[in-house]
């Protein structure tokens, strides 16, 4: 029964109340505890009545029988004689009887008046569910395109900014953009000496270095006005995308600024963290014509380890033919699980002789081991074609520690096989990422142990950067030599350290590179840098090796300006394990191949 419309001079209050109700905003209906209507507001009857299943609202809960059947039993199990029973409760209407078009979803609040009737207020909630679902679909869409570490836009993000610029025609205003790719360049070193906490606080710092570098009033702000994005991508990797740029040779100016920005250390609580980063750059102009964002982010990834591989903390920009190289390394690394697992690696060992004693001694003063791949198809890779792809993908531990197993357990052989002729010293390049290998002490102990042989007669050559590095290198670097072996500096004059720091390394034997050895004898110039350097080192208690020594004049510089030990086809090449024994018992008992330097 609808309500009646109240005459407009009811005076007395239920008259009052019944103005009330006809013009209430909400719909409003009183029913019997059993649902049947006795009296409802237009605006209720506007809202029940495309529920209702046979055109005529008789009873409320058979209106909204289907959408909410457990209606009757919230009165019947409501006790208490009067007040709210349930509140705003949402309905969906989505599969109602339908007569006419209606709300899609109505909210219901059922109020017990008295023992015998209820009232039931009704409003459309259709807007507000709409906001609210529209208002989680955008919180869940930013979660899906935030960085949860540092708040920052992550790759879904970047890729449909990306693929928004790809979609501008040439010609186009602000049709040119360059996406970079960062990459930390010691990120994991830095996660294992000082712990994932640190590391997650260097990526948030790092994170508010790009986003106050991409704010206006920078040299990057004044470069590019609109669409930039900084986003982190995964682990140590961050991605700028510089939108509408400009003018691209900008790029150069902004990259600079970049690694200057991010270089800087970061203070972690006691901890001042140096944490370079390489950048891969690409330009428009550089992607293809059938580019999407993910091809553009593998461009920007491909120049990023070229900068690496460069010796990071540079940037390189993208060029189509570093493509071809990131495919060799790819088949190199799908390949060298292979070469591990079938024994395709073995060891080469080239003599290193004395160039201060007699002959009879000066061959067997030590040996280098070198490691090779027999590749079925492309024959002997030498390792610079691999050490540096076995470093990226992680599998220079096991790399390293075949070489070091394998040449131990020759070395041990030799001393039974050859007595008093068999090398003296065995030196074992070592990679940066064995250093920083937990447990990579225990096991050179271990391997020494197990061979039976003196920690003395082994030598671990490490490069100048390697050296340099931070404290957690360093500390191995003297648990190593604590263990009794020695260490020499590969390499020496080839990396950025001068002889004025040389007493910073805790090295016993600095190992002189080929480039200056090859000229000792017809440049001045480099003469007088190896004397300076055997000088420097002796006055450290450092023994010096000559390497690459090709002639026999360069033979006899390197050992008047007092080269301990040299190195070099003039000897002999590196050789297979089993022609070491004949080549040490050759030159023992003929001696003229040493005798050039005598
Ligand atoms: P390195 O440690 O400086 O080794 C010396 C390199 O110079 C060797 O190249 C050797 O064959 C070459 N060489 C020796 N004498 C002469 C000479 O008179 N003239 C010329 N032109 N070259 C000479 P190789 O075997 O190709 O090794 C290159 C580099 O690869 C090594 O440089 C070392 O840094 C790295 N490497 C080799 N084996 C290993 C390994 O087992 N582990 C690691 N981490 N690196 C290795
Ligand atoms: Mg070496
Ligand atoms: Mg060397």
């Amino acid at each position: 029964m609808p309500l009646t419309t109240p005459t407009a001079d009811s005076t007395d209050t239920s008259d009052t109340l019944l103005q009330f109700l006809y013009r209430a905003p909400i719909g409003l209906a009183q029913t019997s505890l059993g649902g049947d209507i006795e009296m409802v507001n237009p605006m209720s009857a506007q809202l029940l009545m495309p529920l209702s299943p046979n055109g005529s609202l008789d009873n409320l809960f058979t209106t909204l029988e289907a959408l909410a059947p457990h209606l009757r039993q919230l009165v019947a199990d409501f006790s208490a004689p009067s007040g709210v029973i349930c509140e705003a409760m949402r309905l969906t209407l989505d599969h109602a009887p339908r007569s006419m078009p209606g709300p899609q979803v109505l909210s219901l609040s059922l109020m017990k008046l008295d023992e015998s009737r209820l009232m039931a207020v009704l409003a459309d909630a259709t807007a507000e569910a709409q906001r609210e679902q529209q208002g989680l679909a955008r919180r869940l869409r930013d979660a899906a395109r935030t960085d949860s570490l540092t708040r920052m836009p992550n790759r879904s993000a970047v890729r449909e900014l990306i693929e928004t610029a790809l979609q501008r025609a040439p010609g186009d205003p602000g049709h040119d953009f360059a996406v970079v790719f960062i990459n930390c360049d010691r990120f994991k070193q830095i996660n294992n000496a000082l712990g994932h906490s640190v590391g997650d606080e260097v990526l948030g710092l790092m994170a508010d270095r790009l986003r106050s570098i991409l704010r206006g009033g920078d040299v990057l702000g004044r470069t590019i006005e609109a669409g930039q994005m900084a986003a982190r991508i995964g682990g140590d990797e961050f991605v700028i995308v510089l939108d509408e740029l400009h003018r691209p040779d900008d790029v150069h100016g902004i990259a600079h600024r970049l690694l200057d920005a991010l270089g800087k250390p970061y203070l972690v609580g006691d901890h001042q963290v140096y944490c370079n980063v390489s950048l891969g750059i690409v330009l428009r102009a550089q992607t293809g014509r059938d580019a999407d964002a993910d091809t553009v982010l593998q461009d920007a990834n491909i120049a990023m380890v070229e900068a690496k591989r460069a010796g990071g903390a540079r940037y390189v920009v993208f060029e189509p033919t570093m493509h071809e190289r990131a495919a060799r390394r790819g088949g190199i690394e799908a390949e060298l699980h292979t070469a591990l697992a079938d024994g395709q690696l073995f060891v080469v060992y080239q003599p290193v002789v004395g160039l201060r004693e007699p002959p009879a001694s000066a061959a067997s003063a030590g040996v280098e081991c070198l490691v090779r791949w027999r590749h079925p198809v492309r024959g002997v890779v030498p390792p610079l074609e691999f050490i540096p792809v076995a470093e990226e993908c992680g599998l220079i531990g096991a790399v390293g520690d075949f070489v070091l197993s394998t040449a131990c357990r020759q070395f041990m052989q030799w001393q039974a096989e050859l007595g008093p002729s068999a090398p003296r010293l065995l030196a074992v390049n070592l990679s940066r990422a064995q250093l920083t290998q937990t447990g990579f002490v225990a096991r050179v102990e271990d391997l020494l142990r197990s061979n039976g042989m003196p920690a003395h007669c082994l030598q671990l050559e490490i490069t100048e950067s390697l050296a340099a590095q931070d404290e957690a290198v360093q500390a191995c670097l003297h648990e190593l030599k604590a263990l009794g072996l020695t260490l020499a500096l590969d390499d020496f004059g080839t990396g950025y350290s001068s002889l004025s720091n040389l007493h910073q390394f805790p090295v016993d034997t600095v190992k002189i590179d080929r480039s200056f050895v090859s000229q000792v004898d017809v440049s001045h110039h480099h003469r007088v840098l190896v004397q300076a350097t055997v000088m420097v080192a002796n006055s450290l208690g450092m023994s010096t090796v000559a390497e690459g020594i090709e002639t026999p004049a360069q033979a006899a510089v390197v050992r008047k300006l007092g080269c301990d030990k040299g190195q070099g086809y003039l000897f002999s090449r590196p050789l297979p394990a089993g022609e070491l024994g004949p080549w040490l018992l050759a030159a023992a008992g003929q001696a003229p191949v040493l005798e050039a330097t005598a």
